[in-house]
């Protein structure tokens, strides 16, 4: 049998990636992760996850003290002045530790941490920095980037045209953001800016916003970033960007616009604008051709159920592969995919991945959306405003609903789908309950604490038999 300098090698130290590399190590295999950038945690930790929602928290705090929530509450304030550079601090704190912490979870699993750009050179073998390492199983976890649109320059350094990882870095409140793409990017970064103070137009190519999910839920969130202040333009797209200049350096952005099915171009100017609209897998570069591997038409590379690609020995996970790309997806993937590799059962449920939007209020979702589910047969829907919900109205925080898709004849549930103000904390329970199999009947008749947000979801289940109690 060949001899490799490692048994598993993992390329990318993303969400995927580095849970790969622990959970192998720690099934008594020897791993390396090669990571490109100078910190782990991939895009998740350094520009994705962490970062938005260290902003997104500093700027609902701002918010909540600038425009009055927190004097409605009893919590007078002298006067509110939003310090950037500390918000920024803040977050760049947050993402130094968790980056740091998953260096030393290398170190304590015993995971080799190789710096550089891996590229495969024959299988089983990869090269990195001038360096040939070879491993018996190679795990593709190498994520994506950023989507361009052609005649929208980004310039994250100039600070003006930027995507995800320049929104997240200004140092300084846009007068007017225009964001192209309406999004979960969108949507998030730019409830960011609405609430530091900048005016915020999304410019969206569909009828509606965040594509995929349920579509009341869609109509609705519309709605509230209305109520909110953002300007939406639906039914659009940007068709160029023009830098605005003041001497040598730009001072704003000129876009012109069409409706989507083409029609009169018109301009918008705008301070500065984000691109948002997606995101693609990485593999330009990774040398997949030495090894034999085609990605896809949208530039996925393909797997079986246990995440092993065509080629023998070759594996991959998280963002790169098809599915929602999603962090806790990835991590998921990277458990399965190491338990895999070292002869276990590793199992991904991809009818139940939650998603989460983090505005406020938040927006989730799991399993199928109530077109979907129509489509597949006959199905009972229950729903429960957050306004009837008494710990959502005594925070003031009455904005959505739950919403409880079940079979008609087996009352399984098909879907949950939530706006409010703990979204995202409530999905988990809707999810876990769909994995056990369980009934809107059994989410209804389970005891639920009182007074709770939560509290929606249980009356969401009983009214898909028509009996809630509070509406
Ligand atoms: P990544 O995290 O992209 O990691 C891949 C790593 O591989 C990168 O660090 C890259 O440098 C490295 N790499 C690539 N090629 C090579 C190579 N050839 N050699 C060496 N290294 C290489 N998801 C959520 O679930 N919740 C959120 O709240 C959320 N917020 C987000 C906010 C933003 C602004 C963005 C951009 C994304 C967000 N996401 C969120 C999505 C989430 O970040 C991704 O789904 C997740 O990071 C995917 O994990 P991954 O391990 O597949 O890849
Ligand atoms: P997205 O797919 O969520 O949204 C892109 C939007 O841009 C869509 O609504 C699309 O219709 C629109 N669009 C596409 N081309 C356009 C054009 N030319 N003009 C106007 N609109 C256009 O992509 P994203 O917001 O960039 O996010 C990328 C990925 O990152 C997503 O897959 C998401 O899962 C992940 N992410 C997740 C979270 C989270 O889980 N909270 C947060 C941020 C990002």
């Amino acid at each position: 049998m060949a001899e490799y300098d490692y048994d598993v090698l993992v390329i990318g130290a993303g969400p995927g990636g580095y849970v790969a590399a622990i959970r192998a190590a720690q099934l008594g295999l020897k791993v390396a992760c090669v990571e490109n950038r100078e910190t782990l945690g991939g895009t998740c930790l350094n520009v994705g996850c962490i970062p938005s929602k260290a902003l997104l928290h500093g700027s609902e705090l701002f918010d909540e003290a600038a425009n009055g929530t927190l004097a409605k509450f009893g919590v007078k304030l002298g006067s509110v002045e939003l310090d950037l550079p500390q918000m920024q601090a803040e977050k760049a704190l947050a993402v130094k530790e968790l980056t740091g912490g998953i260096a030393f979870l290398f170190k304590k699993n015993k995971v080799t941490w190789l710096k550089g750009k891996a590229k495969f050179t024959a299988l089983h073998t990869v090269e990195i920095a001038g360096e040939t390492v070879t491993a018996r199983d190679i795990v593709i976890a190498t994520g994506s980037s950023v989507t361009p649109l052609p005649g929208v320059m980004v310039d994250n350094a100039a600070g003006r045209i930027v995507d995800s990882t320049g929104a997240l870095a200004l140092d300084e409140v846009p007068s007017h953001l225009v964001v192209i793409g309406g999004g979960v990017i969108g949507l998030e970064l730019g409830s960011v800016w609405r609430r530091l103070g900048a005016k915020v137009t999304v410019v969206e190519f569909l009828d509606q916003l965040l594509p995929g999910m349920d579509g009341e839920v869609r109509k609705e969130s519309a709605k509230l970033f209305k109520k909110q202040g953002m300007e939406l333009r639906l039914s659009t797209k940007v068709t160029g960007a023009q830098l605005k200049l003041n001497g040598a350096k730009a001072d704003g952005v000129q876009l012109a616009l069409e409706p989507s099915a083409g029609g009169a171009v018109e301009t918008l100017d705008a301070s500065h604008v984000l691109v948002s609209i997606g995101r693609r897998p990485n593999t330009d570069g990774l040398g997949l051709d030495a090894i034999g591997i085609t990605p896809n038409k949208r530039g996925q590379i393909e797997t079986a159920s246990d995440f092993h690609t065509a080629v023998e020995g070759v594996w991959a996970i998280g963002d790169v592969i098809p599915g929602p790309m999603l962090a806790h997806k990835a991590e998921d993937e990277g458990l399965a995919v190491a338990e895999n590799i070292a002869g276990e059962t590793g199992i991904v449920n991809h009818d139940v991945i939650p998603s989460v939007v983090y505005t406020m209020p938040e927006i989730a979702g799991v399993g199928l959306t109530e077109e979907q589910a129509k489509e597949r047969g006959e199905i009972k829907v229950g729903k429960f405003p957050m306004m009837a919900n008494s710990r959502a109205k005594t925070n003031r925080e009455g904005d959505g609903f739950v919403k409880v898709i079940a079979d008609a004849k087996t009352d399984r549930v098909l879907g949950v789908w939530i706006i409010a103000s703990l979204a995202g904390t409530m999905i988990a329970e809707a999810a876990l309950a769909m994995e056990f199999g369980a009934t809107s009947e059994d989410i209804a008749l389970t005891c639920h604490a009182h007074p709770t947000h939560a509290e929606a979801l249980k009356e969401a289940a009983m009214a898909v038999r028509g009996k809630p109690i509070h509406i």
